[in-house]
């Protein structure tokens, strides 16, 4: 297990305060996500999944073809907990900016009527984008808002059918691709660790993974010609790697430099001044942002 990691609720909250204080220019948009966190890692506590398991043979044969060990629709979660989450972040949502509380508002008096959480929930692990498009005509509230709640309603049932399966994971021999070993997708963050090591942490399922040093997990380069980061200034603990390759870039926490322990949702929500720099200067991200509004 990871040492500089926030795992409980109460390590949680302890960095959500810690960054606040540091970076004031985030303390409003934290009292949201602080709420959101709060809600997540408690709902984490409660859910109650049926183990899932993998034969021997698939196993071997996903680690020979270095595959991922499941496809997003094979991801299973506690509906009932989901669909509660699901509520409480909205009402959380009441009280924050205006947009936000807004759709929150027009999606739960649309609750028990015309919009099922569990529908919501099938349609993002089949991703059944039209169906969110629909629902966003609807309700006229935007997509990526009605993908922000439900997303985050599965997270903790997601982050714990990745612990599951890690399990299974091949602990000889290092992943040290540019995706998730669990679920397949790209990474939302990269960490550096003592003695030049370097983890990528999934956009999806938030599993941590091995990764090369040098290397763009998003076209999978390792040259060092494509390969450049930069830092913003007063800010030596967090840098943006940007390749010249593929035009993507992820930021990179340097868990050296950080007094506090990391949560990396929270990393990921109090960089967004990182994202306007690395996009301003011609970058893409590498992967959807469920987590923006
Ligand atoms: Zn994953
Ligand atoms: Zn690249």
């Amino acid at each position: 297990m990871t040492s500089y990691l926030a795992l409980t609720s109460e390590q949680v909250k302890k960095a959500v305060a810690a960054v606040k204080k540091s970076k004031p220019v985030y303390a409003e948009i934290l009292d949201f996500y602080g709420g959101v966190f709060d809600a997540q890692e408690d709902c984490k506590g409660h859910i109650d999944l049926e183990p899932l398991q993998l034969s021997e043979d698939l196993q071997t044969a996903k680690a020979r073809g270095k595959l991922p060990l499941i496809e997003i629709e094979a991801f299973i979660y506690d509906e009932a907990e989901s669909a509660n989450l699901f509520l409480n972040l909205c009402h959380l949502a009441s009280g924050a900016n205006p947009k936000l509380s807004a759709a929150a508002e027009i999606i739960l008096n649309a609750v028990g009527t015309t919009l099922k959480p569990a529908v919501l929930f099938t349609g993002l692990l089949s991703g059944n984008e039209a169906l969110f498009e629909n629902m966003a005509n609807e309700l006229e509230i935007e997509k990526p808002v009605i993908g922000f709640f439900t997303y985050n309603s599965l997270k903790p049932s997601l982050c714990a059918c990745a612990d599951q399966l890690a399990v299974y994971l091949d602990q000889e021999e290092p992943w040290l691709q540019g995706y998730c070993p669990i679920c397949g997708n790209a990474p939302i963050l990269s960490l550096l660790e003592d003695e030049g090591r370097r983890k990528l942490v999934c956009s999806f399922c938030w599993h941590l993974w091995p990764a090369k040093r040098v290397h763009c997990p998003y076209c999978d380069s390792s040259r060092n010609k494509d390969l450049h980061y930069f830092y913003s200034e007063d800010e030596e603990d967090t840098r943006v790697d940007v390749c010249d390759n593929c035009k993507k870039y992820i930021k990179t926490v340097d868990t050296r430099k950080v007094a506090r322990l990391i949560y990396p949702a929270l990393e990921q929500i109090t960089t967004l001044h990182l994202d306007i720099k690395a996009q301003e200067m011609g970058f893409e991200p590498g992967i959807r942002l469920f987590m923006q509004v």
